[in-house]
């Protein structure tokens, strides 16, 4: 596996692969690597050659007083899990090859950018945003994989690729998660043991509106009940926002219709977690995907 610290060589790299025929893989991460994002690796290698996987933690994307600083960083260990993998190339900048000084432009997605996450970390999608775009640009892949954990950062990637008719196909890939249901998050690594036993309670509230869909609950407020008591539940849990949204435009649904996520981001102290679940339907039927 070779590592690349400079956009100027990725480029060439990517160059050098696309004019030999082939069809580069793209996963981007901020590196803290888990068994979602070899997921998304083996994804990649699935239809793509060569694969490359980006580790950075973009500064654009944290607020002040969120965890820039302190977001754990394991570079050795993540390089080796990646080439144990069969990864071909780590691209790896400095923030300072990412945001040179002077650096002066930002991709903001109106409307979808502005909601729930959006609305909770002001700036987030505007640094997620750029910095994919800058990723895409210096990478040149054909597809690039992403969690549905982060369902709308994907859907706001989708949207600006094709607002700036991207070449890049998105392919975003299921949520992986532990045996007991928490989905895998860098971010767990801050839990208090009793806050990692707590978080269970995100999937169980998913649980929970799934089985009221299945049976026969289609009103979106009645669903977001459902979920708000599964949470209450756990005094360690502190919801942020519980809501059910519909996939195009993470925009409340009344009803169930077409895909539609229930949408969780709950504090357990001072981590703030997040998870979803995709209702879709087919034949008149709902069907919910943990
Ligand atoms: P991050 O390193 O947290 O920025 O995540 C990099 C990519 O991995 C994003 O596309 C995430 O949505 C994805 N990802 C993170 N956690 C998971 C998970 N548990 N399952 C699947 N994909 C994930």
């Amino acid at each position: 596996m070779e590592i690349i610290r400079t956009a100027e060589w990725m480029k060439q790299v990517s160059r050098q692969a696309r004019a030999e025929g082939r069809l580069p893989g793209f996963v981007p991460t901020m590196g803290a690597l888990h068994a979602g994002h070899a997921s998304l690796v083996r994804a990649a290698q699935r239809d793509c050659s060569p694969v490359v996987v980006s580790i950075f933690v973009n500064p654009a994307q944290f607020g002040p007083g969120e965890d820039y600083a302190r977001y754990p960083r394991s570079f050795e260990g993540d390089a080796a899990m990646l080439q144990s993998l069969g990864v071909e190339y780590l691209f790896a900048p400095e923030a300072a090859e990412m945001y040179p000084p002077g650096f002066s432009s930002y991709v903001e997605v109106e409307g979808l950018g502005a909601r729930l996450e959006g609305r909770a970390r002001p700036g987030h999608f505007r640094g997620v945003a750029t910095v994919v775009l800058k990723l895409l640009e210096i990478v040149q892949p054909w597809r690039a994989y992403f969690g549905r954990k982060d369902a709308q950062q994907a859907r706001i990637i989708q949207q600006f690729v094709r607002d700036f008719h991207l070449e890049a196909q998105i392919e975003v890939c299921p949520i992986v998660r532990e045996e007991d249901g928490l989905a895998l998050s860098s971010r767990n690594a801050y839990l208090s043991a009793d806050d990692r036993r707590a978080a269970t309670v995100l999937c169980r509230a998913l649980g929970e509106a799934r089985a009221a869909v299945e049976g026969g609950e289609r009103n979106g407020f009645r669903l977001v009940a459902v979920m708000r008591e599964a949470l209450a539940k756990e005094p360690r849990a502190a919801a942020d926002y519980v809501e059910l949204v519909r996939a195009d435009s993470f925009e409340p649904a009344a009803q169930l219709r077409g895909e539609c996520y229930a949408l969780l981001a709950v504090f357990f102290g001072g981590t703030r977690l997040l998870d979803n679940m995709l209702i879709a339907e087919k034949d008149e039927e709902f069907r919910c995907e943990l």
